[in-house]
């Protein structure tokens, strides 16, 4: 009971952070930057940690008592994905705002054999935690096997390992969002639309007749976006839905306008009535597609709904034009905040608890972070 009060109190101070905060926080200016939510830390869940020693002391109560020993190696996927790039920003920040030596991050490739060497590299030079953005999600056990032989605390974020690995060993962690919540509010999006624009319905038959852009098959957000997107709509019950295409396009942006060319070639602009995307680069992708038809350009007249998820720099600016109807904060400046904060306390020797990371962890090992619905009438808060 106090548990679930206390965490329902931690979860609306996040968000009214992220609601009261409109700097992106970020360094980088490239259009790859995203995630322009809070610059402020999440709250500490409760009272700062009894201090042992001023040093390190960081915003949110994080306390490094040893920062010049924490070393932390870190993993990213990819770094050609606009979504992890901002994550990627974050997390040296982070490590800033701690005190602590920026982190060594290097780049996956999307190859799991690339990061299960780079894993290998960086226990050889003897980092003290490392953070992992897997290539494959179910490549995570042999890594936990690895860092469990070593001792060596480990965090994993965006692509979620089974529970049965996580369970492996108790310091491996994971930093994420429930995807389930970012495909419900893109379905809502929609759906509100639908509602306000009964002649979004264009062929008057009660149904809204979609395609989808999808992720990469087996990646979590991928799934349940598209389920629950598809379960918000029906759920509601006002508007039934017709499938006219989904396919992945690997949450690129170039992918999804060429994949989006040949949905409209099969199915014509006159008979799409929504775009629901896995994110926003596959949202801005289709977005081209459909400008070059003549839609989508900021007359409200020809326009057709679009929806992604993760709220990036190119996004909002999308949004503010009239061409991206609305998205789904995902937000990784504070998913690169926790995935450092967890890493730095662990190596530390302290115990990983939401007083020593400052953010709620769940079951000893999970840290959710909450998206957030970015509408019309917000989107401005977040640019
Ligand atoms: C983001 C995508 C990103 C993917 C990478 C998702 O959570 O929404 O934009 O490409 O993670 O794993
Ligand atoms: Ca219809």
């Amino acid at each position: 009971m106090m548990k679930k009060a206390l965490s329902l109190a931690f979860a609306s101070l996040m968000v009214m952070s992220l609601a009261a905060c409109s700097s992106s926080g970020g360094t980088a200016s490239t259009p790859a930057e995203s995630t322009p939510a809070a610059s402020t830390p999440a709250a500490p869940a409760e009272s700062a940690p009894a201090a042992s020693t001023p040093s390190g002391e960081a915003a949110g109560g994080v306390q490094i008592n040893a920062p010049d020993d924490v070393s932390i190696g870190v993993c990213i996927y990819k770094f050609d994905d606009t979504f992890m790039t901002g994550v990627r920003n974050n997390m040296l920040l982070a490590a800033e705002a701690l005190g602590i030596p920026a982190p060594e991050i290097v780049d996956s490739q999307n190859k799991q054999a690339t990061q299960n060497d780079q894993v290998d590299t960086y226990i050889t030079k003897g980092v003290t935690a490392l953070a992992v953005n897997p290539v494959d999600l179910t490549a995570a056990g042999p890594i936990i096997d690895k860092a469990m032989t070593e001792g060596l605390p480990i965090v994993f974020l965006n692509r979620q390992p089974s529970e049965e690995d996580m369970n492996k060993y108790d310091k491996a962690w994971y930093v994420g969002a429930r995807a389930e919540e970012s495909g419900t509010m893109s379905g809502e999006i929609i759906l509100d639309y639908f509602k306000a624009h009964p002649e979004a319905d264009k062929n008057g038959d009660g149904k809204i007749q979609y395609v989808m852009l999808q992720g990469e098959p087996g990646h979590q957000d991928a799934t349940l976006r598209s389920q629950y997107c598809i379960e918000a709509v029906t759920n509601d019950g006002t508007f039934g839905v017709e499938e006219l295409a989904a396919d992945t396009a690997m949450w690129d942006k170039v992918k999804a306008t060429d994949l989006m060319k040949t949905f409209i070639a099969s199915h014509g602009t006159d008979k799409i009535e929504a775009v629901f995307a896995n994110n926003d680069d596959m949202a801005l992708g289709a977005i081209e597609a459909l400008k070059a038809e003549g839609y989508n350009t900021g007359d409200p007249e020809k326009f057709i709904p679009v929806v992604g998820v993760d709220a990036t720099a190119p996004a909002l600016e999308s949004m503010s034009k009239g061409e991206l109807l609305g998205t789904v904060l995902n937000d990784g400046e504070n998913q690169g905040k926790a995935s450092i904060n967890i890493a730095a306390v662990a190596a530390d020797g302290q115990e990983v608890t939401s007083e020593t990371i400052g953010y709620e962890v769940t079951d000893g090992k999970y840290v959710w972070i909450p998206y957030v619905k970015v509408t019309v009438d917000n989107y401005q808060d977040f640019m």
